[in-house]
């Protein structure tokens, strides 16, 4: 069943984590926030309803899974939309999950492994037990690793330790600093052998799941080793962000990706985009890799710039209205100076003086 949507929105549910990864993108602090929630389970689904079109939220965070009302919301949201998740896979809410969700309406949930991480606390039973349980119930669900140097050494250990779930994990692209040294950029030629080897195997072992969803998935793992271990610059590209997909933080606001603010969803003062725009920032590179259009012809991209949002759309249609108006305006006044003249000349003695 191929998944058909509108609009896929990157929902930033939550800042807070219950792990600590050494290579979070947000510091430890930002972990640790209070959960706090900022619009209950029916004004999310109301203000996604309101928009009038079929979404794919990816939920992620922060941990999605130990938002308040985890399950309700999602029950909530997938009755007309799709769910997408990135999950540690440890919070009990996920075994209601499994019994209140329907598996057809979610696309894909990305378990992160996170080795050493989990190693600091009790073991990798609760992910291999959620991790079955969802397998199980026929959730596509794909295992991923974040590849830091030393996590790629392990990873037939890691492999192994999976095993009983018969599910394979995908070696996901380190971005960040290992060691004084930068990554992916830094990759041997040794450790980009080994991890186009186990990207390749995972790709295939996926296959017949992305199959049936009638696209890979957003969070593109997949296909990191055709990235030859750098990050892809996108600036200048045509793209559809803020037309079919947008980033959506935990108060509702909406931007394009990385900093134009499209308004909020949940005051129902976001509007999409009418084209796409060239990309001036960085984002995920999934997502760019998703919504970019390399191929988009010059005299396209010139209207893209001309019409690209509602805003300067109305500017438009308000000049069209105004300039359409003047020479009405023009013939009315053509119209009262001349009765104006013709009462004038027959009520005056003394003709108007001319010129
Ligand atoms: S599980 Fe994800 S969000 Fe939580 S600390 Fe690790 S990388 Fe960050
Ligand atoms: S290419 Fe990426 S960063 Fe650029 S506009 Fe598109 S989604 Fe945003």
């Amino acid at each position: 069943m191929a998944f058909r949507y509108d609009l896929e929105i990157d929902w930033h549910l939550l800042d807070t984590c219950n792990f600590r990864c050494g290579y979070c993108f947000f510091p430890p602090e930002r972990l640790a926030a209070k959960l706090a929630t900022f619009a209950s389970v029916d004004e999310w689904r109301d203000a996604f309803d309101a928009l009038g079109r079929t979404c794919l939220l990816h939920l992620t965070g922060g941990e999605p899974s130990i938002y308040p009302d985890f399950v309700a919301l999602c029950a909530a949201l997938t009755k007309n939309h799709y769910l997408s998740i990135n999950t540690n896979l440890t919070h009990p809410s996920l075994i209601e999950f499994t019994q209140a969700i329907d598996p057809s309406r979610i696309a894909f949930i990305n378990a992160g492994f996170h080795l050493e991480e989990r190693e600091r606390r009790p073991g990798h039973t609760t992910f291999l037990r959620h991790a079955d349980l969802l397998h199980a119930k026929g959730f596509p669900i794909i295992i991923s690793l974040v590849a830091t140097p030393s996590v790629l050494a392990r990873y037939e250990e890691v492999a192994e330790i999976l095993r009983p779930t018969g599910l394979v994990v995908v070696p996901k692209l380190f971005r960040g600093w290992f060691a004084g040294k930068r990554y992916p950029e830094s990759y041997t030629t040794v450790e980009l052998d080994r991890f186009t080897q186990f990207c390749v195997a995972a790709r295939s072992a996926y296959a017949p799941l992305f199959a049936r969803n009638g696209e890979w998935p957003s969070i593109d793992m997949l296909h990191d080793d055709e990235r030859n271990g750098s990050v892809p610059n996108f600036t200048g590209v045509s793209c559809e962000a803020g037309r079919r997909f947008v980033a959506l933080d935990p108060r509702g606001n909406v931007f394009r990706c990385g900093k134009d603010r499209l308004g909020n969803i949940l005051d129902r003062t976001f509007a999409p985009r009418l084209r796409p725009a060239s990309c001036d920032t960085s984002y995920c590179y999934y997502f760019c890799t998703k919504y970019t259009l390399p191929n988009r012809t010059r005299a396209a991209r010139t209207v893209d710039a001309l019409i690209g949002t509602p805003h300067r759309v109305a500017t438009i249609m308000q000049r069209v209205l105004l300039s359409d108006r003047l020479p009405l305006r023009n013939a009315r006044r053509r119209l009262t100076l001349g009765s104006w003249r013709m009462s004038s000349i027959s009520s005056s003695p003394t003709p108007p003086t001319r010129g």
